[in-house]
């Protein structure tokens, strides 16, 4: 059986006129297919509508109701939320519990990312748990006495790079080699030896290591060993580390001294 959900008319500045019309349709195997047709009411000679492919497989209101969402907005289709009840009212001619699912559609998908997004970061502690015992031994032979430098205690080089493994862990879910790790962590060597003589009074400065990736940019925080990767959001972008370091975009990594 299928039905219209939606319908709305559309004309623009030069006096075209369109008609969207939504279906829904329900197969034997209980399945919806969600499909759109377009109408052109008044457009010049030759014009075509556009095709909107069908989205079959569709079993519940949620997803239904993502699927008309995506299909209105990829087709400049504009609805408000209060058109959403008749449409839900149509739905639910086709079957009750799915309509009352479309209804709530987008409580459904938020509830149904934040499971997602739990089940996604158990796993991940679960992995890095799996690896302790590795990371324990990769930096087992690393001096773990706090590195101080001006007034301030900093983290051992043993904790900076049992940091940056667990980044690049969560990241890539597997180990870099112990080669790689240190020399990205340690490479510049102790961090009272990489002070950058231009640091004003009561600033910690040190040159930071900078990460590049396909997608992004990034660094490793020379006082924790965290490692950050992102899309610069501007030329002169500044990332702040969760130790309170401002790692800029000079590549250089700053830390009151207070
Ligand atoms: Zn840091």
């Amino acid at each position: 059986m299928k039905k219209a959900i939606f319908e709305r008319w559309d004309s623009n500045f030069a006096d075209y006129e369109w008609r969207w019309l939504f279906y829904l349709e329900r197969l034997t195997d209980g399945s919806f297919t969600l499909s759109a047709e377009q109408e052109l009411i008044k457009a010049d000679e030759g014009d075509e509508p556009l095709e909107v492919a069908d989205i079959p497989g569709l079993r519940e209101g949620a997803d239904i109701y993502e699927s008309f969402m995506t299909m209105i907005a990829s087709n400049e289709c504009g609805i408000d939320l209060d058109d959403i009840d008749p449409v839900a009212d149509v739905v639910a001619e086709l079957d009750p519990v799915v309509g009352d699912q479309f209804r709530r559609g987008e409580e459904l998908l938020e509830r149904r990312a934040s499971q997602a997004q739990r089940s996604d970061d158990a796993r991940i502690d679960a992995l890095v748990a799996r690896h302790q015992e590795a990371i324990d031994e990769l930096t087992a032979g690393l001096d773990h006495t706090p590195e101080q430098v001006g007034g301030k205690s900093l983290f051992s080089p043993r904790d900076r790079v049992r940091r940056f493994l667990e980044c690049h862990l969560r990241r890539e879910e597997k180990l870099p080699s112990p080669e790689q790790a240190i020399d990205l962590v340690l490479g510049a060597g102790r961090l009272a030896d990489a002070l950058s003589p231009e640091a004003p009074e009561s600033w910690i400065k040190v040159p930071y290591r900078r990460v590049s990736v396909p997608r992004g940019t990034g660094g490793i925080c020379p006082f924790c060993g965290n490692e950050f990767r992102g899309r610069p959001v501007s030329p002169r972008w500044n990332l702040h580390c969760q130790c309170g370091a401002t790692l800029d975009y000079l590549g250089m990594a700053w830390l009151s001294d207070q």
